[in-house]
């Protein structure tokens, strides 16, 4: 059977429904169901009896269609035929486009492999098209490795410090909740299939409670929104702390038996009183005491915590601290109680086998392969020593959305690089690429997928062939391997094969459908495994409701750490604190007076980081880049709702249309993003202002964590 079946299995003629998954960065990982008319897709939907996506999708993906047939799709390769970044392009045959990158990746690879750097991030969340067949042809060659931190890095890093990995409860269980805190998470916007819990839980008579500097959707339907200032989260869990002891509202029970270092933490909490944490979040001292109260008495008590609040200075911190917080009142004892931020670790991944990393060539002893972090590749490939000579971008778009475009622009605009794009689109990244190479979307290819907003695998099947002369990203590593003579036999391993390797089969969250322990995988062996997700299209993880409620977390120790022996032993501050941002009144009061504004950057509700920002229907409710300010701050600057405003710092500047309104709180403003800059006023985007300096912990980037001006020119 050859290794590249995508399609191959769909009947051109009549109906028939694909099992598949969404595959874009989004807790949520819905199941679908394709609904495919004589060879064409002609509806994407939510499957109704899976139990998280109950059969709705967001707006996005239900118009998933439009954007797989969009005329905008890259059907052919391409090579450059303009200046860089003109993205002017003249097609060329796939046998040319491979022909070009192996001899130009084989000649870099003489002299050192590891001046040539892969970048992908989430583009598919899929385990098969994200990092299989890449990963180890990267292996292979040698090539430098990518940091993946642009996301989630500060958070988990935190969550792993505290919790000992990236669980936590069950989403299902936020239904039966009596008090859910939505911290740093406008989940309408991002986590939609959450937020049906949480009305659910609501209807039940359950208190919401949004903690995020603006006013969102989500914020406007709770019982109470607390708007701090960003950057801000650890004073207030800080406060949390302290209040929850002075009022006497812990668990010391659970807090004996299942959590180390409380005394400490403590210690370091008391100095936070209500007046300080108001002083510092920007918030009524009142607010924390009741707060507190809320937390302490109210149970089954739930905090969903989301990544916005860690793209600061100190966002890992602010994870530690928050995810402490649940078992302070001993919320982990009930299946409703504790906190979410990514379930991703309850699932059994085999990434060894999956990746590869044994086919790395040998290093001179004492030597590493060299790390670029994706969150500073401006200055990586600025300034890198040897220098990055070449670069394969896919599932990722860093011209838009990695941060300080003007010096990311400037590296990827290097005559000197090499650049291969996998794209659907012509994005700001795709423009400067030397050879564009078409992929196919999740209606075109094999997928599966964990997810880091609930415990179910999802598998996706193919309901089309391939759109023009696409190939899934799988193929074209698989192509590109041969080209450049790998003869190991993982690489001709079948899309099939590469998910059912994903799975580790002797996990103990393994669904027992999925459980093996025989022999290797062959071809037949992989189908009949994965059977029954082909079959159902998802399921269940096997990981016990209320997992803590006895300890048992996945650290060292078996319980919540407070204090980390590991950070300790890496010369770190074991104990959780408030680390002000790089840029506030507080931590460069020059700064501020010269850009006063602190500005946030949260996703647009109709993209998903830089996706969907072509779909035409999914662009026109957004109108344009838009920056939302308070009144007071539009008064003070002259600026009316619907005024054309440049928002600038030292590191550049953008425009956006001004939206005036108290959703945003003085001194804050607000820019949904993350716009292509080529569909930005001026082509300019939001990144143009942020900055690469890095979370405490994690290597992260720090968005949120930025100061501007505002002015009408
Ligand atoms: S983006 Fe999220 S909510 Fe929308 S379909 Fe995908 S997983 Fe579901």
């Amino acid at each position: 059977m050859p290794p590249f079946e995508a399609g191959q299995a769909v009947p051109a003629a009549g109906r028939v429904v694909v099992r598949g998954a969404c595959p874009h960065d989004c807790p949520d990982t819905c199941a679908l169901l394709v609904t495919v008319d004589a060879g064409r897709v002609t509806r994407v939907a939510g499957d109704p009896d899976h139990p998280t996506t109950h059969g709705a999708l967001c707006t996005k993906v239900s118009r998933y269609a439009e954007r797989t047939y969009s005329a905008e799709r890259l059907l052919q390769p391409m090579r450059r035929a303009g200046p860089k970044g003109s993205g002017r392009f003249e097609p060329i045959s796939w046998d040319a486009a491979l022909d070009e990158v192996a001899a130009r990746l084989t000649a870099i690879a003489a002299r050192d492999p590891q001046r040539i750097l892969p970048y992908s991030y989430a583009g598919t969340m899929g385990l098969v098209q994200g990092e299989s067949m890449s990963a180890r042809f990267f292996n292979r060659l040698g090539a430098a490795q990518l940091d993946r931190t642009i996301c989630s890095s500060a958070g988990k890093t935190g969550l792993a410090h505290t919790l000992g990995g990236s669980v936590g409860m069950d989403v299902e269980r936020f239904a039966d909740s009596k008090l859910i805190i939505l911290w740093g998470t406008n989940s309408i916007t991002s986590n939609l299939h959450f937020w049906t819990f949480a009305q659910r839980a609501s209807r039940q008579g359950a208190r919401l409670i949004a903690i995020d500097p603006h006013r969102t959707a989500t914020a406007e339907r709770c019982h109470q929104h607390i708007a701090l200032l960003p950057g801000t989260d650890a004073a207030l869990a800080l406060g949390l702390v302290a209040s929850l002891a002075r009022q006497g509202l812990l668990d010391d029970e659970y807090i004996r038996a299942y959590t180390v270092g409380f005394e400490a933490l403590l210690e370091r909490a008391r100095p936070w009183t209500p007046d300080r944490v108001a002083g510092v979040c920007g918030i009524d001292a009142a607010v924390i005491d009741a707060l507190a109260r809320d937390f302490g008495t109210i149970a089954p008590a739930a905090i969903r915590l989301n990544y916005g609040m860690q793209r600061v200075r100190g966002g890992a911190n602010a994870a530690r601290l928050i995810a402490g917080l649940p078992a302070l009142v001993g919320a982990w004892r009930h299946p409703a109680g504790g906190m979410l931020l990514t379930s991703n670790g309850d699932f059994a991944i085999d990434w060894r086998s999956l990746q590869r990393p044994e086919l790395a060539p040998p290093l001179p002893a004492g030597s590493r392969r060299r790390m670029i972090n994706m969150s500073t590749i401006g200055d990586a490939l600025l300034e890198a020593d040897p220098p990055v000579e070449a670069l394969v971008v896919y599932n990722s778009n860093p011209v838009a959305v990695a941060p300080d475009s003007s010096r990311v622009i400037q590296g990827f605009a290097r005559e000197d690089l090499f650049t291969v794009v996998l794209e659907h689109f012509r994005t700001d990244t795709a423009d400067h690429a030397d050879i564009l190479l078409p992929a196919t979307t999740q209606l075109e290819h094999l997928d599966i997928h964990a997810s880091y907003g609930h415990r179910y695998w999802v598998m996706n099947q193919p309901a089309i062939g391939p759109m023009g002369e696409a190939l899934p990203n799988s193929e074209i590593f698989r192509r590109l391997a041969r080209r450049m003579g790998f003869q190991e036999p993982c690489f001709d391993d079948s899309d099939l094969m590469l998910a059912a390797q994903a799975l580790d089969t002797r996990g103990r969250s393994t669904p027992v459908a999925l459980r093996r322990t025989d022999a290797p995988l062959d071809e037949q062996g992989a189908r009949e495994l994965l059977a029954p997700l082909l079959e159902k299209g998802w399921l269940k993880l096997d990981v016990p409701q209320a997992p803590f409620a006895e300890g048992g977390f996945p650290t060292s120790s078996g319980k919540v750490e407070f204090f980390s022996s590991q950070l300790a032993a890496a010369g770190e501050d074991p104990l959780p604190d408030y680390l002000p941002p790089y840029e506030s009144v507080a931590s460069n009061p020059e700064l501020a007076a010269k850009y006063p504004l602190a500005m946030i950057s949260p996703p647009a509700r109709n993209f998903l980081n830089s996706t969907f920002v072509n779909v035409a229907s999914l662009r026109a409710p957004e109108k344009e880049q838009q920056v939302h300010l308070n009144p007071a701050d539009a008064l003070a600057r002259g600026i009316c709702a619907g005024t054309m405003v440049t928002v600038f710092n030292d590191r550049g500047s953008f425009q956006a249309r001004a939206v005036v309104s108290d959703a945003a709180r003085p001194g804050v403003v607000m820019v949904p993003g993350v716009w292509w800059h080529k569909h930005s006023p001026g082509g300019r985007n939001v990144n143009m202002v942020t900055h690469q300096r890095l979370t405490d912990l994690g290597r992260g980037p720090s968005f949120y964590d930025c100061l501007v001006e505002i002015e009408v020119r």
